[in-house]
């Protein structure tokens, strides 16, 4: 069976199959006991995984309308955010925000709360404003911002049916110039979170929790770095890659402002992103507890060492969508690239859980992470609520699957 983008996951399911056609997608899930909606394979578990059958939508006929007047999108759901960007920015149009690789299909990011960076940027899902989707009985069902069910229906994790189109909000395309630094000293950054993670429009900082902040990427939308620079950090003049090993040609352009879409995704979309062998976890945390996670993070630091490639730090602003990581809440989101060695990485992992779980700490739904129903429903006010909207949707559980049952519990 086909395997997930990392190669930690094979699935399980008995094939998967890729519709020409909203009618023929219909009729593969009216047709199966057991449906899941496969997006680019980015996540880093089990999480579209069925027990029966996986769809694909990027055999569906493309469509990418833009509309001027509602400054919104429609886009077909197997279409990536490379390729949409790349439309948009034809036209003269522009998303607010992009997560570090454009590879990612848009239904599976939005599925999932994918984020980017900023303090005023909202997760990629946050700029949905209405979703088409196929339910367990094979018929169409659409949600729009205003309905009842939309804010629950957004970040869905595939369990309310396949979406099959999405309108997205949009704005005029402008530029964005990055500039990396290095070496922010530990002492700079106490006391100064805020600071640094509003230097520009979009940061991150890129750390390994033991000597210092080794990078800070700051994309500015107004084409100019930060003034005075930043603490003791030093602007680099050539092109950074976040993995010491990784090659700098597959980062986005750095130093000279461009459009939009070539400077907000870390990773250019003809290159190889990020590292490959490799597990990703991410936690979010409210926005006023990020320099208690700093802390604890730099007392585990040491013990991450060994399997942790590099970790990122950026914010995402708060949203009303019922799993969003950002629900009703500002955030400081902590991500961890891992060494694809599972058993190191789950044992890493739980050391993080335990340093960010006292802080209020969500995961990522999309990456790895070890938390049950009992812990999440803690940290996730509307857990409850959408599970109850899971089981009107979808009674029999077509679309729910083992990941869902232990980390959200029973549908049925
Ligand atoms: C190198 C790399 C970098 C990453 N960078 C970021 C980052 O910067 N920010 C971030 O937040 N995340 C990041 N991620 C994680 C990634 O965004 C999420 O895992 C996301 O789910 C990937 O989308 P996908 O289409 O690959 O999803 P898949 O893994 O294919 O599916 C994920 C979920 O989406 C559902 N889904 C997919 N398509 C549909 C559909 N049409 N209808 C209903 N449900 C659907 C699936 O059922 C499943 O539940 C990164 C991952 C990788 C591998």
């Amino acid at each position: 069976m086909a395997s997930n983008w990392a190669g930690n996951h094979t699935y399980e399911a008995t094939a998967v199959v890729r519709p020409a056609s909203v009618a023929e997608l219909s009729e593969v899930v009216a047709s199966n006991e057991k449906v899941r909606a496969l997006g680019t394979r980015h996540s880093f578990s089990d999480l579209p995984d069925t027990t029966g059958v996986l769809v694909e939508l990027a055999g569906l006929p493309e469509v990418i309308e833009v509309d001027p007047g509602s400054l919104t999108v429609s886009v077909s759901a197997g279409v990536t955010y490379a390729r949409l960007a790349d439309q948009l920015a034809r036209g003269g149009w522009a998303l607010a925000n992009l997560a570090s690789l454009p590879h990612l299909g848009i239904a599976g990011a939005v599925a999932t709360g994918t984020h980017g960076s900023g303090d005023g940027n909202r997760c990629l899902s946050a700029s949905v404003t209405a979703m088409d989707l196929v339910g367990p009985d094979g018929e169409t069902w659409s949600t729009a911002r205003g309905d009842a069910d939309f804010a629950g229906s957004v970040v869905s994790l595939g369990a309310l049916g396949v979406v099959h189109r999405l309108t997205l909000r949009v704005e005029p395309a402008y530029e964005v110039l990055g500039t990396q630094f290095t070496g922010l000293s530990w002492d700079a950054l106490d006391g100064h979170f805020d600071e640094v993670m509003s230097a520009g429009y979009s940061v991150s900082m890129f750390t390994r929790w033991t000597d210092q902040v080794d990078q800070v990427w700051v994309k500015s939308r107004d084409g100019r770095p930060p003034v005075g620079g930043l603490y003791d950090a030093v602007e680099s003049g050539t092109t950074l890659h976040m993995l010491p090993d990784g090659d700098a040609g597959a980062v986005t352009g750095q130093r000279e402002p461009g459009p939009w879409h070539e400077r907000l995704a870390h990773f250019r979309w003809d290159a190889t992103p990020s590292h490959g062998a490799e597990i990703q976890s991410e936690y979010f945390v409210p926005r006023a507890h990020a320099p208690q996670a700093v802390a604890a993070l730099r007392r585990i630091g040491r013990q991450l060492s060994g399997v942790l490639l590099t970790s990122e730090v950026r914010t995402v602003a708060a949203d009303d969508l019922w799993l969003s990581g950002a629900y009703d809440q500002d955030v400081a989101a902590f991500h961890f690239t891992w060494a694809r060695r599972p058993e190191a990485v789950h044992a890493a992992v739980e050391l993080v859980e335990e340093a960010l779980m006292p802080l209020q700490a969500r995961p990522h739904w999309g990456k790895y992470f070890s938390l049950g129903s009992c812990v999440l429903e803690r940290v996730h006010p509307k857990l409850t609520s959408f599970v109850d909207l899971a089981r009107e949707v979808d009674p029999g559980g077509k679309f729910w699957n083992g990941f869902l049952q232990h980390r959200l519990g029973d549908v049925r």
